[in-house]
């Protein structure tokens, strides 16, 4: 799960890092109290969980409290990549000096933590590790030691940051180690013309396996970061948003993996994962495909079922009944295959719907999915 810039702000602050003075607020009357409690300029900050908000105008300086609340009043309610801003933060603005970057990240692949770090900051790492890969340090951290002074130091001098950095970097440690967090991210921390080493954005993302004992973030805590995927949470699916083109829905989660793979081997991307289980009645096909089908990246669906337990032609029947509530707008492929795969494959043929084809192998049903989906 992740936290909203304000969240990883308070965090921070708790932990003996700087920040500026801030305070949260959704309504812009409440920003004008806000920004004139802070000394009248203020910057302000739209809160979506979501980078780039600079780029997308949600951080904006006001030079005075009306203004403050003249800007607030745009940037709530404003869609930055598909999140709508519920909150702004306003925060005393800052002279900055130098830009940073730093942060851990969890690297499963290495049964490590990561210490990423550059003095080129501000913009996206992305960016930077694609224009000056030199620029940025990547120094692996053994679990069991953790980031100690002597640690900071080696990352501080392989990023080229000064050594005032070094107590934020170990600081910043302890709130990955604290917090239960597998991500923290600061971009940028930077240097004010006063000399002071800030945060002045943050990015917290806490291990889920962690939530029970994370229990402050409450109802925020559990909101998902994913428009689509709250939605499908809303409907009790077991969704999780992809970044690519084919729609997938299988039943069981082995079978959804696979299927994520096979639709990759045939050179496309899998847009979601749904498993919708044992369940496979028309009201949790129909909630599967309406989440699946609102995604604008989705271009083609591929339905991958092994009848066990649920026989195939109750998925069949489940899909048909379906069609009658969702409209479908995507071409949707279907492989059926094990428990009355027969009778399950004639009652589709049966509603002959002319957006549905059928493939009787997993193979043959991905390579012809991933095509609709490249060709569309
Ligand atoms: P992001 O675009 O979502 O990463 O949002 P950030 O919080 O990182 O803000 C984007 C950029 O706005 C930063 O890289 C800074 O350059 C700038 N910015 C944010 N706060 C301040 C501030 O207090 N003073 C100044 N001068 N610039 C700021
Ligand atoms: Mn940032």
């Amino acid at each position: 799960m992740d936290l909203y810039e304000h969240q990883a702000r308070e965090l921070f602050e708790e932990h003996g890092i700087l920040v500026p003075r801030a305070g949260v607020t959704d309504s812009p009357k409440e920003a004008r109290e806000i920004a004139r409690g802070l000394g009248g300029r203020v910057v302000v900050k739209a809160q979506v969980k979501t980078g780039g908000r600079g780029k997308a105008g949600g951080v904006k300086l006001a030079s005075d409290p009306a203004a403050a609340e003249l800007t607030a009043r745009q940037i709530l309610g404003m869609d930055i990549k598909g999140h709508t801003v519920g909150k702004v933060m306003l925060a005393q603005p800052v002279d900055i000096e130098a830009e940073f970057y730093v942060s851990y990240v969890l690297d499963r692949a290495a049964g490590r933590f990561l210490a990423i770090a550059s003095a080129e900051g501000g913009m996206e790492i992305e960016e930077i590790a694609a224009s000056r890969p030199e620029a940025v340090a990547r120094i692996h951290i053994d679990p069991a030691e953790g980031v100690t002074s002597a640690k900071a130091a080696g990352i501080a001098e392989a990023a080229g940051l000064p050594p005032q950095t070094v107590d934020v970097l170990v600081r910043l440690w302890e709130v990955l180690v604290r917090e239960d967090a597998v991500l923290v991210e600061v971009n940028p921390l930077v240097r004010t013309r006063q000399g002071q080493i800030l945060a002045l954005d943050g990015k917290v993302t806490l291990d889920d396996n962690a939530r029970f004992r994370q229990a402050r973030w409450g109802a925020e805590g559990a909101a998902h970061d994913d428009p689509l995927e709250a939605a499908a949470a809303a409907k009790g699916l077991n969704y999780v948003k992809l970044d690519g083109e084919v729609g997938i829905i299988g039943n069981g989660a082995g079978l959804v993996m696979s299927t994520l793979d096979v639709v990759a081997g045939c050179g496309a991307r899998p847009a979601n994962f749904l498993d919708i289980g044992g369940g496979a009645s028309a009201q949790i096909m129909a909630d599967g495909l309406s989440v699946i089908l609102s995604d604008p990246a989705v271009k083609s669906v591929f339905v991958n079922v092994f009848g066990g337990i649920t026989a195939c032609d109750a998925v069949a029947d489940g899909i048909v009944q379906a069609l009658d509530t969702v409209q479908l707008t995507k071409p949707l492929v279907v492989r059926l295959d094990g428990n009355n795969a027969a009778r399950g494959r004639s009652i589709l043929d049966g509603r002959a719907h002319p957006l549905v084809q059928q493939a009787t192998t997993m193979d043959g049903a991905a390579r012809r999915a991933a095509q609709l989906a490249t060709t569309a």
